[in-house]
Parts: structure tokens; sequence; C-alpha cells
């Protein structure tokens, strides 16, 4: 019989975007023990608050799970980075602090392919019950939530980002004052997850409103290794414990449920690990198979992106912004005020535009930064005066999947994006770079370019284009996926984030995503653990208030899904 002081109602298996948030809502329930178990440490590395400091962080393993893709067979064999957050706050602490939700036919479209209850109707009010906008609520935006969410301030932005946004509108868009309102079509600022210059993670906005509850118990240092099942039932996890000189292996129970929240990586990693997944897999591993899921690590989407570099003349570049004095006057300005270079975010102003006539809705997102570097004769990459437009495909076509390669929990997944495996793939990208340069070439920047450092004038054919596309991408970081939400036998998790064919266990993060939302993925990462939460405590039969917009449409406590049926008669 367990202890009581190692039972829980809840545990929640990683402190990232979704954990995080996940644990604030459980935990507001004063009759509820929760237990959050995160691997990585505490978020005191100070670049994970500074903006800017993303750069610091996008290989380093103190704050990093550092994976990486097999050799992609049409990215010339190139392995691609997969940076995932391993700190309290998970990949909030290392992302690029852009707000963006997507778009309503993202999640119409998941409640089309039989996802009752993700609708655009149904997740606006998760999405605003979340955010905390500084400007103020309307329609779209919540204010009260943890999250804080705030316009790029006038006085922060380069006049070159400005400039970008009046090209690309001469180039026939619409100007958008707001990517997450109405219409996300057009060009404009972005919104932001940064207060006072400072980033606004989802360990230091929902954690640090929740973790002196004495309700919950947070854990880092603390990798989940495999889940305690009693037949189909998940009653506990077991995890190595980091000690000041010894590792220790630890259990903890659950009286309700264990919900994973590790990400698109180690979600599927621990499922695996513990027993639940594809059967041929599992056995040439020799794991037992406790319950078969063809689709766990399955249906891998991320967004595939292609920097265009362009020199510019005669307006300020972060180049300059970088020399020594005027650097100096940063970070005065970063210290004394939170401003200046050191408290912009990845990218301040954007563009959502559709690669071809026929797209109903935008296909392709641009970010631009003030910033370019050339390589040198040595290959060294070198700052510029100039800039970057970052362009990628936000509905690829091309799937890819993620798998342990070991019966070892610290061995790096197999990951295969399969970036480009299809032909609309590619040819969206090219596209899509094509519209870059019709937006640097536009009135409002043309007088202002130089050279094109990449991929440079004598890139000009659809053959070119694509070979520079295969050479150069990386990813924008957004895989999203593997433990797929749906009711078909590739489906992982049900409507309400239940893994098929078990009791006890669901998942609650960027994993479940039927298909890629339209944009960037930290913001429809933490609805997800917002609307977990709610269907957590109705199904434990409390009393749950809904956010502002579904009150109507409480849901009662669900009984089996048909897949679980077939489990419980198992
Ligand atoms: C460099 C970069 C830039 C990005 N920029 C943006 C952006 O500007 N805007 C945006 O919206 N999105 C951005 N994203 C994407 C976005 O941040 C992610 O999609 C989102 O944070 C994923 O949330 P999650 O909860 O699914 O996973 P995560 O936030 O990754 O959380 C998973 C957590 O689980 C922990 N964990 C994993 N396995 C275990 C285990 N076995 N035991 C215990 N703990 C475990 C991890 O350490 C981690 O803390 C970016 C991503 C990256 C990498």
């Amino acid at each position: 019989m367990p202890a009581a002081n190692n039972t829980y109602d809840y545990i929640i298996v990683g402190a990232g975007s979704a954990g995080c948030a996940l644990a604030y809502r459980l935990s507001r329930e004063s009759s509820r023990k929760v237990l959050l178990l995160e691997a990585g440490g505490k978020d005191s590395f100070p670049p994970i608050h500074i903006p800017l400091g993303f750069a610091f962080m996008m290989k380093n393993p103190r704050v990093n799970w550092c994976y990486e893709t097999e050799p992609e067979p049409e990215l010339h064999n190139r392995r691609i980075a997969c940076p995932r957050g391993k700190v309290l706050g998970g990949t909030s602490c290392i992302n690029g602090m852009v707000y963006i939700r997507g778009q309503k036919q993202d999640y119409d479209g998941w409640a089309e392919l039989g996802n009752d209850g993700w609708s655009y109707e149904d997740v606006l009010p998760y999405f605003k019950r979340a955010e905390h906008k500084a400007e103020g609520a309307n329609a779209y935006h919540g204010q009260g939530g943890p999250l804080w969410v705030e316009e790029v301030s006038l006085d922060d932005k380069l006049e070159l980002a400005d400039m970008f946004v009046q090209a690309a509108v001469q180039t026939g868009l619409p100007f958008n004052e707001d990517f997450n309102g109405a219409s996300q079509e057009g060009a404009g600022d972005y919104q932001r997850k940064i207060r006072k210059g400072k980033r606004q993670s989802c360990a230091r906005t929902y954690l640090d409103a929740c973790k002196n509850r004495p309700n919950l118990t947070i854990l880092t240092g603390a990798m989940t290794e495999k889940l305690l099942l009693e037949k189909h039932r998940a009653v506990g996890v077991q995890y190595t414990l980091k000690g000041k000189k010894v590792d220790s292996t630890e259990q903890a129970f659950t009286t309700g449920e264990v919900i994973l929240c590790g990400g698109v990586v180690n979600s599927p990693q621990l499922l695996e690990l513990s027993g639940i997944g594809q059967r041929q897999h599992l056995e040439q591993l020799g794991i037992d198979v406790v319950r078969e899921l063809p689709g766990v690590g399955e249906n891998l989407q991320d967004h595939l992106t292609i920097n265009i570099q362009q020199g510019v003349e005669g307006v300020p570049t972060f180049h300059e912004e970088t020399r020594p004095l005027a650097m100096l006057g940063n970070l005065f300005k970063y210290f004394t005020r939170g401003k200046g270079l050191l408290a912009h975010p990845a990218s301040q102003v954007g563009v959502f535009f559709r690669s071809d006539e026929k797209e109903s809705t935008p296909n392709a997102q641009i970010h631009f930064a003030p910033a370019a570097s050339e390589p040198d004769k040595k290959g060294n990459l070198k700052p510029r005066p100039g800039t970057t437009a970052t362009v990628c495909n936000l509905r690829p076509e091309s799937r890819g999947s993620i798998h342990i390669r070991s019966t070892n929990p610290n061995d790096p997944p197999v990951i295969r994006a399969n970036y480009l495996s299809t032909q609309r793939d590619r040819d969206v990208m090219v596209s899509a770079l094509r519209k870059v340069r019709e937006i640097f070439r536009a009135p409002a920047l043309a007088d202002r370019l130089s050279r094109e450092f990449s991929p440079g004038d004598t890139v000009q054919t659809d053959e070119q284009i694509l070979s520079f596309i295969r050479a150069e991408s990386e990813s924008v970081y957004h895989p999203v996926g593997t433990c797929r939400m749906g009711d078909d036998e590739l489906a992982v998790v049900d409507a309400r984030l239940r893994v098929h064919g078990m009791e006890g266990l669901r998942v609650a993060d960027a994993s479940i995503m039927p298909t890629i939302t339209s944009g960037n993925t930290h913001a429809p990462a933490v609805m997800i653990a917002e609307k977990c939460a709610d269907m957590l405590l109705q199904d434990a039969g409390l009393r749950v208030t809904l956010p502002e917009g579904l009150q109507d449409k409480q849901q009662p406590a669900t009984t089996a899904t048909p897949l679980q049926a077939v489990a419980n008669s198992a």
C-alpha cells in the first residue's frame, strides 16, 4: 500500500508550458493534492529572463534537451535541431515569446475530425481565460489570467520593422492590428510575452501564482522514467530524483490520474517506455506490450523555415545597436527601464499570407528581424547591416515520427520529421520565398536595399530556390502531433485527452494536436492545458466554473469511450 505522503489526486509529468498551466488550474481546487514533476532544474539561468537571451539557450544542455532529427532525406541528409526546454517552465523559457493562437479554421478543423469541444468557439474562452492582455480585454482578448501578453511598444521598435510592414502592405496585403483577432491575414506587430523587459514564461506566470499552495508539490530534477500500471490503469510514476551526490529512484502514486505534459518528444517516449505504443517496435526492444496503440509517436508535424537575408543601407539595424558604445547604452536602457535591444523578442513584426491565391486562409508566416549575417571566406558568419525575413509553411502535409531508440529513458528518441516529403510542401516553400523577395522590393524598402546576402541574386529559378531551401532550411521549432487526439485506430487520446484503452491516464501538451496550428504553438499548448484542467475536474465529479462563453455548455462527466470500453473488457 503506498504511503499517503506520496499519493496524490493528480500527478503531472513535465512542468513546461502546458504542465505549469495545468498545475495552476488543478491546484486552485484546494481539496486536490497535486504533484508536478520536472526533469530539468529551476529557472535560475539569467538569460532565460532577458528576452534577447534566448540566443544563449538554443544549444545549452543546462536548460535544453538539445534534440536533433535523424538525417533528413529531402534536406541533403542534414540533421535539424529540435531544441526543447528542460527547465521549470519548459520550452516557454527558451522560446521566442511571440504570442500567436492560430486560425479559427485550425480548431474548427479539429472539431470536424470528430473532436467534440475543440471548435474555435469552444477554445476561444480558454485562450481568453489564460491571458492577461496588458492593453485591455475585448471580444478576442482576456484580462485577469496568469499569462501576460502585450503589444510591442513604439519606442522599442526599430524603424526598419515598420518599413517591412509597410512594404508588405504595398504588395497588396492588409495591415492587421491583431493577428489573434477576427482575421490572421496581413502584416503587423506581433503580441509578445514580455513584461517590463522580462520573459513571461509559464514558470514566472502560472507557477509563481500557485507555487506556495499547500496542496501543490513541485519537484525539479525529477525525471519520470516509467508509468506504474495496474493492468490498464495508471496508478503512479517512477522517477529519478537528482540528489546532491547521488540520484535516487522514487515512486509516487495517484488515486486519480497521471497527466503527461512532457511535450511532443517526451510524452510519446514515456508511453513507449511504459509499454503503450506500436507492438512491433516495443517487442523489438524487449518491452512488454501493455496497450497496443499504433499511433503513439506518429503524426509528427513541424514548421520548416527558410531565411532570406537582405543587406540594407541608411537605416539602423541591430548591427549598429551592438557596437560597443551603443551596446553600453542598450545595457543601461535595459537595466534601468527594461527597454532597448535586450528586451526584444525573436521577432517584433510579421506577415501571414497565402502562398497561392487558391488557399482559403493564410498558409505562410514571416518572422522579421532587423539583423543579418553573411558567411566570410572561411564560412564563419559575420554580422552585417541587414535584415532577415524567415518564412515558413504553416500547414505542411509532410508527416514524421518520434520513437524511443532503446529502453534507456536518457537516450534521445529517434526523430524523423520528413520535411519537404511532398511536392506541395516544396511548392509552398518556393512560392513563400518569392513573396518575401516581393516585399523587400516594394517601395517602402527598395531604396534602402543593398545586396541580398542569401539566397543571393544568382538563385532565381524554382529549381535553384528549392535547392537553396534544401541546403539551408531549419525548423522554426513548432513540432506537434505525436499523441494525436481522435477516435480512429491511429489516435492516441480521445477528445477528453484520455489515452485510448487506458484508465487514469491523459496527455495534455502540444503532442495532442491532430493538425498543426497556423502559427506559433505556445499559446495553443497552454490552451490545451487550460481545457484539460476543466475536463479532469468535471470527470472527477467536481463543480467546475467554465470560462465565460461556455457556461451554458457545461458537459457532464463522461463515461468510457468506445476504445476505453474495449480496454475495460480486456
Ligand atoms: C527556440 C524556440 C522558439 C520558439 N518560439 C516560439 C514563439 O515565439 N512563440 C510560440 O508560440 N511558440 C514558440 N515555440 C514553440 C513553443 O514554445 C512550444 O510549442 C511549447 O512551449 C510546447 O509546450 P509543451 O507544454 O507541449 O512542452 P514543453 O514546454 O517543452 O514542456 C515539456 C516539459 O516536460 C519536461 N519533461 C519532459 N520529459 C520529462 C520526464 N520524463 N520527466 C519529467 N519532466 C519531463 C520538460 O523538461 C519540459 O519542461 C518555440 C520553440 C522553441 C524551441
